[in-house]
């Protein structure tokens, strides 16, 4: 059962560059950079914090450690190594260049893209990358740096997101900044119902067109949201792990987990590892824990890899061919684990 979840081919669509950074590459940034992180931090003990706030502060800390264009290369190339390791095929993750501001977002993009580079020769896998709008700052602050990123066009940026602190920053005020990104021919997504209600999740749909949502959970309190979700295919991008540090939902094994009901509601929820080194886990573990702890049989873990890829920002050509691939790699592999293998 441990291999199952890390050779089952997957793609991974709702992760962090930011949160990704491994404990010890963060001291030694911090180090190498002369950033102070926290009074007395260590390697165990970087990664603790209550809740989404708390989380924040600490996340906002380890991005200024990262400094210099090899420093870029070397966390995206260590976070795609990762993902590798628990078999994800193609990855797209969300970069906050706004979170290094003595860093030219140029610098930082270069080393994003040498990274992905360098991830793809290694491991033969395929990344894209959305930069996220920090909704603390407001839709002046967003205008501005969607033209910064805008400036920076490259075929690895495919979207844009919106992510940081929900509660009370409302979608509604971002919906001229994601017209503009859409009309650029940019993708876009965002995080909703994580922190915030489920207004927000309907937020998200009217007033910024988006056809993915970020985490999403507070959905299930809203039947006639979740019918509509369903009947329009929103994909939802989920990460169990997290659930347990930034939301009310922290027992994983509660039948009223909102990951449970969403998957039960018919709605198109994808398994994501969101902050990996943050919350204590990997894209593998995070299968494990869908499997184990959110009543996902089998053919749904089947069906939400499916999912993931049908959802993803791959050229559709791309998506028809993986299909066919996975479907019949995800069956020979389901048929091993059934002989007992
Ligand atoms: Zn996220």
């Amino acid at each position: 059962m441990t291999d199952l979840f890390t050779l089952l081919p997957k793609a991974e669509l709702h992760l962090h560059l930011e949160g990704a950074i491994l404990p010890a590459t963060a001291m030694d940034l911090a180090a190498r950079n002369g950033v102070t992180l926290a009074a007395g931090a260590r390697v165990e003990t970087l990664y603790r914090y209550d809740d989404l706030a708390g989380f924040l502060a600490v996340y906002g800390a380890i991005a200024r450690a990262v400094v210099s264009q090899d420093d870029f290369r070397r966390i995206t190339f260590e976070m795609l190594a990762s993902c590798a390791a628990s078999g994800a095929r193609h990855v797209e993750f969300f970069i906050s260049p706004h979170a290094h501001p003595d860093v030219p977002f140029a610098t930082q993009f270069a080393g994003i893209r040498a990274g992905i580079a360098q991830a793809r020769a290694a491991y033969g896998l395929t990344a894209l990358f959305a930069p996220g709008i920090n909704r603390e700052q407001g839709p002046a602050a967003a205008e501005a740096y969607l033209d910064a990123c805008l400036a920076l066009r490259c075929p690895e940026m495919a979207g844009i997101g919106l992510d940081y602190n929900e509660a009370p920053y409302p979608p509604e005020p971002f919906a001229a900044v994601f017209a503009r990104a859409r009309a650029a021919g940019l993708q876009i997504t965002a995080h909703a119902g994580e922190g915030g209600p489920a207004a927000y999740v309907a937020g998200s749909l009217d007033a910024l067109g988006v056809m993915r949502i970020d985490h999403g959970y507070a959905v299930v309190n809203d039947p006639d949201l979740v019918a509509r979700c369903r009947a329009a295919g929103v994909l939802f991008t989920c990460c169990p792990s997290t659930t347990r540090f930034t939301t009310i939902w922290r027992d994983l094994t509660a039948p009223d987990h909102p990951i449970r009901r969403m998957k039960d509601a018919g709605l198109r929820v994808t398994i994501n590892s969101d902050d990996p080194p943050f919350f204590g886990t990997t894209l593998a573990e995070e299968y494990r824990i869908a499997h184990r702890d959110l009543g996902f049989s089998l053919a749904d873990i089947r069906a939400s890899i499916l999912t993931g890829l049908a959802g993803s920002w791959l050229p559709q050509a791309d998506k028809d061919r993986l299909a066919g691939e996975w479907a019949q790699e995800i069956d020979a592999l389901l048929q091993d684990h059934a002989d007992g293998l």
